[in-house]
């Protein structure tokens, strides 16, 4: 009733929640999938947990081909896991 907040579902794990508390993967029509901080960037979009397991089990050519419907280069997947490891040790791991 009072859920104005745009849900969105983790790839992974398939938790819905607050789109602020996932993370926007985008596929740009290169082929190329980055990471989104700000959610607006162009292109297909996915979203993923903060969750290592969940990042693990997402960055997989196959899973990611599936998601975005279309064909992901191979080192796309290098540079989303050290963006990710990367946007972790910046974020410093908020303490609620
Ligand atoms: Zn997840």
């Amino acid at each position: 009733m009072n859920q104005a907040k745009p849900q969105r579902t983790c790839i992974s794990c398939g938790t819905e929640t607050d789109k602020k508390q996932l993370l926007r993967l985008v596929r740009g029509v290169d082929g190329k999938v980055a990471i989104d901080l700000k959610g607006k960037a162009n292109g297909r979009g996915a979203y993923l947990c903060y969750k290592k397991q969940c990042w693990e089990k997402a960055l997989k050519k196959d899973k990611l081909e599936h998601i975005f419907k279309g064909k992901v280069e191979e080192s796309s997947l290098d540079i989303l896991r050290v963006s990710y490891v990367k946007l972790l040790s910046d974020e410093h791991t908020q303490t609620a």
